[in-house]
């Protein structure tokens, strides 16, 4: 059997609480067509960029943060489905969830799918908890943790992630951000573009939002 492909890799996070239920590990990758007027990562739009990484690599440091779940975002990780499905279900084999967010419909992933896709398949196969839609800027989510518009759909393809509060605002969305030994300043979870403003006035920030 042939090696899975390398995944751009545009950020690695250990640890977030910002980015699905509970404590996760958040891999962000490199390269997204769907362009979402609004969207807060357009860095990670063009293929190029990001570090390709062994899918294998992924998975032993995933594992390696003891984290009880992966969330993967974006960019869109249903355009490396391969490399990601490859991750995905290595980190699912050693009992931890996965989270997957598409700018996709799952009615669009599922046509590719059945239609041979079989990268497409095999990263709906090894996600317990699916977001799926664009960004629409024109219906903000301000209710609902995670999202950021309220199209965007929730779907559970296991019971492997059970508490998920997907209906009611008992979740509120987070801001984390990060600043490391260097003082470079990085931001991820959900919030308003003029709280981050207000936030980040006068650092140098690099966002990490997701589809
Ligand atoms: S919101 Fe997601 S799907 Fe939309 S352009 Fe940004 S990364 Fe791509």
């Amino acid at each position: 059997m042939s090696e899975p492909p390398l995944v751009r890799v545009a950020r690695f996070l250990d640890r977030t609480t910002a980015e699905g239920p509970g404590e996760r590990t958040a891999i962000w990758v490199q390269g997204c067509t769907i362009r979402c007027a609004g969207c807060f990562n357009p860095h990670l739009f063009g293929v190029r960029g990001g570090v390709p990484t062994p899918p294998a690599d992924l998975v032993a440091r995933v594992l390696a943060t003891g984290t009880p779940g992966l969330t993967l975002l974006g960019g869109e990780p249903f355009e490396q489905a391969a490399g990601l499905a490859a991750v995905a279900t290595g980190v699912r084999r050693a009992g931890r969830s996965v989270m997957t967010f598409t700018g996709y419909e799952y009615d669009q992933l599922r046509e590719q799918a059945a239609s041979g896709r079989d990268d497409v398949a095999a990263l709906l196969d090894a996600t317990d908890l699916l977001v799926a839609g664009l960004f629409r800027q024109d219906l903000l989510d301000h209710d609902r943790p995670w999202v950021g518009s309220t199209n965007q759909r929730f779907i559970r393809l296991s019971d492997r992630i059970e508490d998920v509060p997907i209906d009611v605002a008992v979740t509120p969305d987070r801001l984390e951000v990060t600043v490391t030994a260097s003082g470079a300043v990085s931001v991820n979870g959900w919030a308003d573009i003029e709280t981050l403003d207000a936030l980040l006035s006068g650092l140098p920030a690099r966002r990490g939002k997701p589809a």
